[in-house]
């Protein structure tokens, strides 16, 4: 059976007074893999807060490097320093932001695994993609193209955004999801866990957990509080 995981993506938000909120879902962390990513600043200080709890902490990219003239950037080595077990990989908004490739992240999330990190590597299709009908031709391509050779259940997590999907309020529907994760689990085995992340919440998680191949859920903005969040890890639980 894959492991069902809870992750929570802070992007670009929150400072040291969005510690408590880690810590009240650090305190409801433990029934599933409950696993906050937050902007590199507050990696430290989040894994003080889960200290003696099941909350794991990630960061949300690395460089492929672990080291050197790399101005701006943090190595998987650094994030596993500051306190990280988890790490992002591939998410849309780098892909976009930052022109990262499929090259870049197999790097990234070798690097990762390198650091001993757990990779929470991301893929999705735009709705451009998806009207033309080439979403699983786009996630097949993106997968053999990012997801390292050696990849394992224990050293990588698929998360499955469409980028349409994320931020915008507009959740993939079951029969949407359930055809990609079939899919997915086609080409993963038996055994990796597979996330759905887009506009996930309180009030939509319980009927996409209930898909035969959703194993949790990748969620941005209700994760930022845990009267949010920690709904969402119990309809998993
Ligand atoms: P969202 O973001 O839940 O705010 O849509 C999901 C993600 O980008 O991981």
């Amino acid at each position: 059976m894959p492991q069902k995981i809870a992750a929570g993506n802070w992007k670009m938000n929150g400072t040291l007074e969005a510690v408590p909120e880690a810590g009240a879902i650090a305190a409801a962390s433990g029934a599933v893999e409950t696993i906050l990513c937050p902007p590199a600043t507050l990696i430290g200080p989040l894994t003080l807060a889960a200290q003696g709890t099941d909350l794991r902490i990630g960061g949300q990219s690395c460089h492929p490097a672990a080291s050197g003239a790399h101005t701006g950037d943090i190595s998987a080595a650094m994030l596993a320093d500051a306190g990280a077990t988890y790490c992002i990989t591939g998410h849309s908004e780098r892909r976009a932001d930052h022109g990262e490739s499929d090259d870049d992240v197999r790097a990234q999330t070798e690097a990762a695994w390198a650091a001993g990190l757990r990779a929470i590597l991301c893929i999705g299709e735009t709705l451009e993609q998806r009207e033309a009908g080439e979403t699983l031709d786009v996630l097949t391509a993106q997968l053999e193209g990012s997801l390292p050779g050696g990849a394992t259940e224990e050293n990588t997590i698929i998360a499955y955004e469409p980028v349409w999907a994320i931020g915008t309020g507009k959740v993939a529907s079951p029969d949407q999801v359930a055809e990609v994760h079939d899919a997915l689990r086609d080409h993963v085995g038996p055994e990796m866990s597979l996330l759905y992340g887009g506009s996930v919440k309180a009030g939509n998680a319980a009927e996409l957990f209930a898909l035969t191949n959703v194993d949790g859920a990748l969620v941005g903005g209700a994760s930022l509080k845990a009267a949010d969040f920690v709904p969402i890890v119990e309809a998993l639980a």
